[in-house]
């Protein structure tokens, strides 16, 4: 049997695997108001590599919070974004594995891929009229040629990462999500069912699906782009998925990942409608906001803490450069907008606070500021046991920022409106 995954998950980072409990605090603060949403701590490669941790530590750290907070739910450990290089560090240590493809998005599949699918999917060609979506998609065989031709290469290599894991952990022990988000051209409904149709042809019980949304996901601030379009591309997606499941044998669990790249929050009361529409579930990443919310809970706490959060945006600010070139596509941040170290220096609690809290009725709420602030965990990393002990010295102001975060900005206005 293949493990299904409740219908509401949600992706918490913890980039120093001190958080977990705190976080864990915000599920149970839902399930006492009666929406049951199962934590998943997502962490990728990238962030590892970066930070200098194991695997383990985010499976150990989530374990122990269970265990302190007696959650009788699920759980699971999400090896964030990776693929047949970077997969077998996390064989021990995930039961949820995000395969990346989105590499391989426009390698071509060859002639005889494209032939056999299209030969394969007659369905897909001319009218198909999908329960949900008013006016139905109408297809030629050469749209249904080209859409394949995308993404059949990166069906492929997912079916090759799946078999991998499936070979080292054994059927039933895994969740699998597909994700094709980091790319530069979001992914249209009528896209999204070709990809589904191969998903299943490839034999992958496929139980989470990241496509590319339109509009812009930039880290740790709010969505910019149109939000009519983004709900109705979502509604759509969601239709799309609910006659894929029916048409294609596709597991019935099978639902929406959104890599939200942390506190996407108009985009909450949209998916939160679509939802309700479909009676969907959902799976939801949020990286970086609870990092984030260690800084704020240092400044917070004023004092040696308050210079620890200073001296980080001074680093950060001067590593910039460097610090963003990984994340080049997904912030925005303008340079002559962020303040100098020299002045940072000179904030009080609130003032800190205020400018990096993502609070957009805050006037002082600096986004530049916060995505800088969001990329640059490798600063802290760099820090070692001084940044790990102010964690410590500093837990229940940090732990109250952190579920606090979580609960009211994140789960309440996305599930309990
Ligand atoms: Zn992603």
């Amino acid at each position: 049997m293949v493990l299904e995954l409740p219908k509401f998950t949600f992706g918490v980072g913890d980039r120093f695997a001190h958080q977990a409990g705190a976080q864990l605090a915000a599920f149970v603060q839902a399930a006492a108001v009666g929406v049951e949403i199962t934590p998943v701590w997502n962490k990728s490669n990238r962030e590892h590599l970066i930070i200098g941790s194991e695997p383990a530590s985010v499976r150990e750290a989530a374990d122990a919070a269970i265990l302190a907070a007696d959650w009788q739910g699920r759980y699971f450990v999400d090896a964030d974004h990776i693929n047949l290089e970077t997969v077998d560090r996390f064989v021990t240590a995930s039961d949820f594995y995000t395969l990346d493809v989105a590499d391989a998005i426009g390698c071509d599949p060859g002639n005889a891929a494209v032939e056999a699918f299209v030969q394969a999917h007659p369905e897909l060609i001319g009218e198909i009229v999908i329960e949900g979506i008013a006016r139905p998609f109408v297809t030629t065989r050469e749209d249904i040629e080209k859409i394949f031709r995308q993404f059949g290469h990166a069906v492929k290599q997912a079916a090759e990462i799946y078999q991998h894991i499936l070979a080292a952990k054994g059927e039933g022990n895994f969740a699998t999500e597909v994700s094709m988000d980091e790319t530069d051209e979001p992914q249209t409904p009528p896209e999204l069912l070709v990809i589904l149709a191969a998903l299943a042809d490839a034999k992958i019980p496929v139980q989470t699906v990241a496509p590319k949304f339109t509009g812009r996901f930039n880290k740790g601030v709010d969505y910019v782009g149109d939000l009519a379009r983004f709900e109705q591309e979502f509604a759509d997606d969601l239709a799309v998925i609910s006659h894929a499941v029916s048409q294609y044998s596709l597991p019935k669990s099978l639902k929406l990942s959104v890599h939200s790249g942390s506190d996407k929050f108009s985009l909450y009361a949209p998916i939160r409608r679509c939802l309700a529409k479909f009676d969907a579930g959902l799976h939801i990443k949020t990286a970086g906001t609870t990092w984030l919310e260690e800084v704020i809970g240092l400044a917070d706490s004023g004092g040696e803490a308050l210079t620890l959060a200073q001296e980080i945006y001074r680093q950060a600010y001067d590593k910039r450069s460097a610090l963003c070139e990984p994340y080049a596509t997904v912030i925005d941040i303008d340079e002559s907008k962020l303040p100098l170290p020299e002045v940072v220096d000179t904030w009080d609690s609130a003032t800190y606070v205020a400018a990096l809290r993502h609070d957009s009725n805050e006037a002082f709420y600096n986004p530049h500021l916060r995505q800088l602030l969001h990329v640059g965990f490798k600063v802290a990393a760099g820090m070692g046991d001084r940044y790990l002990k102010a964690l410590q010295d500093h837990e229940a102001t940090i732990a109250k920022n952190v579920t606090e975060n979580l609960f009211e900005r994140h789960l309440k206005p996305l599930f309990l409106g």
